[in-house]
């Protein structure tokens, strides 16, 4: 049974890509920061699916946590075939008022850790001669947004990283794609006012906001052998936003 990584799987994204996988037959590593209460609910949602599936808490940010994080999906389940790099963070602020660290912490988190987490799996899909990655980067990387300079920087960098990474690494049957969701409805985004979010709705062509399993469903195709044929992509999931 094949496997797949998901970091960032204890809610939200990433815990609807965790279950979409397992209902596609993943067998899955749940990755989490901190809530080891609410990554161990995803497990036995994927487990509803007849899949085997663990909790690994790490901090992407660290290489050595990701080292680790690597090493125990491969003693587990024996391969690693698909790698969801999803952990993310905001901390948003107009450039005159950020701080260094709130900068710097957002490149880790969002982009950094996507480098660890390909440094360690990509060996091993190498070996197997197959594998896929799927970045979740954001529409915001794309066209930019006021007061989110560093979560722009970092999900523009995953894109440059993903389109690479495709060139480096195709040639031994690896796909590398991302996803970049418009506005979805997580706990990331509740934050935002209702006004903010009708105005998003507004300008989005399907006048509404989109599911987590939104992005699942994407991220379920990019890992399917239909998406043999794809890679150094990224494909937007926001509802017709960026029209
Ligand atoms: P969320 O805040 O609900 O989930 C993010 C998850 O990442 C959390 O579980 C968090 O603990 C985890 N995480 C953060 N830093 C981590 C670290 N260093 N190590 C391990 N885990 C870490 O947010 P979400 O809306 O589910 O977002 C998931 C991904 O989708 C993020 O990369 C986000 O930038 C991206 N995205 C979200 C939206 C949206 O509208 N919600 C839009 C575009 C892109």
């Amino acid at each position: 049974m094949k496997c797949a990584i998901v970091t960032g799987a204890s809610r939200g994204i990433g815990k609807a890509i965790a279950i979409g996988l397992a209902k596609d037959g993943f067998q899955i590593v749940v990755n989490y920061l901190n809530n080891e209460r609410k990554a161990l609910e995803t497990v036995a949602e994927c487990e509803v699916y007849g899949v085997k599936a663990i909790a690994v808490q790490a901090n992407v940010s660290d290489y050595e946590a990701c080292r680790q994080l690597v090493s125990k999906a491969k003693e587990t389940f024996g391969s690693i075939d698909v790698l969801v790099n999803n952990a993310g963070i905001t901390k948003d602020n107009l450039l005159l008022r950020m701080k260094p660290e709130d900068f710097t912490n957002v490149i880790d988190a969002n982009l950094t850790s996507a480098f660890h987490m390909m440094s360690f799996v990509t060996p091993i899909m190498l070996k197997q001669r197959s594998g896929r990655i799927i970045n979740i980067s954001s529409v915001v990387g794309i066209y930019g947004n006021k007061g989110q300079m560093n979560y722009a920087a970092s999900k523009a960098g995953l894109i440059g990283m993903t389109k690479s990474a495709a060139k480096e690494i195709g040639v031994r049957g690896i796909t590398v794609n991302a996803v970049a969701p418009g506005f979805i409805q997580t706990e990331m985004t509740d934050v935002l006012g209702d006004t903010f979010k009708e105005t998003i709705i507004q300008n989005t062509a399907l006048k509404c906001l989109g599911e987590a399993e939104d992005i699942a469903n994407a991220v379920s195709f990019l890992a399917s052998e239909k998406a043999r044929y794809i890679t150094g992509q990224v494909i937007q999931v926001d509802g017709g936003l960026s029209l």
